[in-house]
């Protein structure tokens, strides 16, 4: 009464299948290919090691149920790993392993199985000959963090991407989540992070990829019924880095495999950095499971960056490209566009491009003429920062008085005027204006407008300065 390995196995199936659920069946154990019996020990052969570890660390105890019912408790298990032909043979080789005794598997070669990048869809785990190919990061080369200028806005995220880089895996901050509107250096320093680490770990697998990307990947495998290798792939990377994760809001199947690639790799001591245009309580469409992993380790957010960072970060540019452009040129590119950083950099590229195209000089005319024109809906609105640093050249003194408590009559009287011009021309409250003018209340800045309404009607010298004002305020 010989047995073959096949109806072992298909025995072990029927076990397996009544005592876990149909996606991780089909997933890990339909997969599998008996291969021979011989007395009680039954050789299986699997598709990648992964595949074994996989198995070893999540199912050894039902697959040693299962073949003990099927041959008794003397069973044994052998492996047999298809492996990755790294030494330039034509045939695949495999390595049996018994059940439990596990050899440590060096230097992983993996194979983008999916388009990643120019390189033609690939199955990664079962074809022949197949050299070894690095996994291409996919970062991008310019978005170094030396190039990320720290200010308020970003020294949390800074920081913890910093720690992150420094000990990938090792820290709390796994996943880190990076959130924060558009245009405010998201996909920047997650890149950051990741050449980072390439540069302290080049042995390190990096990937990083657009959720959108992911996603259309995802549906490709299922498409070619590569779904495993899919899976497979991304289960190897030692640091992911998800772009704009809000975009897997709304898709199911995506989220799901994305689940399950986000605990494989966390339980790995695998790094995670994800970055998301929301908060966490803001994603909607994303399944709760999913949303309680983002919260594990650190969120952290961008925010606008202040006047300081804006005229820093146009500073770098100019310097990075070589081109000198005047103080108060820069000043007032930073002044006007507070919006995002994306933004503000558009403007000094087409003030470049049309000083160049032009042949003009870079002058505050050009400038104004040029934000006028080109960012109009966007970002016409004055700024109260801009309106204080009018009013302040116009009188000759400094920020800091301006915002200051003294009652002094000439600096009341610039206040007063500062609250004035952003009553008029900003949408900003009268709370927010009073809390720009050095913490004053709404009362105060009504007050002041008013003020400036009746000594304008009455004194003549002051009526001049609201006139120059307005001028320099609204001057294209
Ligand atoms: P997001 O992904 O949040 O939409 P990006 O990372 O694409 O924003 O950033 C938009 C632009 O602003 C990029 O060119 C980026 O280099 C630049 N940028 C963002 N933050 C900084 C910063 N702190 N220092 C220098 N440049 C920055
Ligand atoms: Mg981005």
């Amino acid at each position: 009464m010989k047995q073959s390995p096949e109806k072992v196995w298909s025995g072990c199936l029927d076990f397996i299948k009544d005592n876990i659920n149909p996606q991780s069946f089909k997933t890990w154990f339909l997969p599998i290919k008996p291969l021979k019996l011989k007395e009680t020990a039954l050789t299986i052969q699997v598709p990648s090691k992964f595949f074994y570890e996989w198995l070893e660390e999540h199912y050894i105890e039902l697959l040693k149920s299962a073949i003990r019912k099927e041959l008794g408790p003397e069973a044994k298990l052998v492996y047999s790993i298809v492996m990755e032909n790294t030494y330039g043979n034509t045939k695949p080789y495999t390595v049996n392993i018994p059940s439990n005794n596990r050899p440590p598997i060096k230097n992983p070669s993996v194979q983008a199985p999916i388009n990643l990048g120019g390189k033609g869809p690939i199955n990664p785990f079962s074809i022949p000959g197949l050299k070894k190919v690095r996994v291409e990061s996919q970062l991008n080369p310019n978005y170094t963090l030396d190039k990320f200028i720290e200010g308020d806005c970003n020294r949390l995220a800074r920081s913890a991407g910093y720690a992150v880089a420094k000990n990938p895996g090792g820290t709390s901050f796994n996943p880190l989540l990076i959130y924060g509107g558009v245009g405010l250096g998201k996909t920047h320093l997650a890149n950051a992070i990741g050449i980072e680490i390439k540069d302290r770990y080049p042995e390190k697998t990096v990937l990083y990829v657009a959720a959108e990307k992911f996603t259309q990947q995802y549906i490709e495998s299922v498409r070619n019924n590569n779904k495993n290798d899919f899976v497979h792939f991304y289960q190897l990377i030692d640091v992911l880095i998800i772009d704009d994760v809000q975009s897997l809001a709304g898709k199911e199947k995506t989220q799901d495999v994305f689940f399950h690639i986000f605990n494989h790799l966390h339980q790995n001591g695998k790094q995670l950095i994800l970055t998301s245009d929301r908060a966490p309580v803001d994603m909607q469409g994303m399944e709760q499971r999913l949303l309680s992993r983002l919260k594990w380790g650190l969120s952290a957010d961008l925010q606008t960056p202040d006047l300081e960072t804006r005229i820093s970060i146009l500073n770098q540019r100019l310097y990075n490209d070589g081109i000198e452009m005047p103080k108060d040129v820069i000043e007032y590119l930073a002044y006007s566009i507070t919006t995002n950083i994306r933004e503000l950099e558009g403007a000094l590229n087409s003030l470049l491009a049309q000083s160049s195209l032009n042949k003009k000089e870079i002058t505050i005319e050009l400038a104004k003429s040029m934000i006028d024109r080109f960012v109009k809906n966007t970002t016409k609105e004055v700024s109260i920062d801009y309106i204080q640093k009018v009013v302040c050249d116009y009188f000759d003194m400094s920020i800091d008085l301006l915002k200051s408590k003294t009652r002094k009559r000439e600096i009341v009287q610039a206040r007063q005027l500062a609250m004035f011009f952003a009553k008029q021309l900003t949408k900003s409250s009268l709370a927010t204006i009073g809390a720009h003018c050095g913490g004053k209340d709404h009362a105060t800045v009504l007050h002041a407008c008013r003020t400036v309404n009746n000594l304008a009607e009455t004194d003549k010298r002051f009526k001049r300065y609201v006139e120059d004002l307005e001028k320099k305020l609204t001057l294209s």
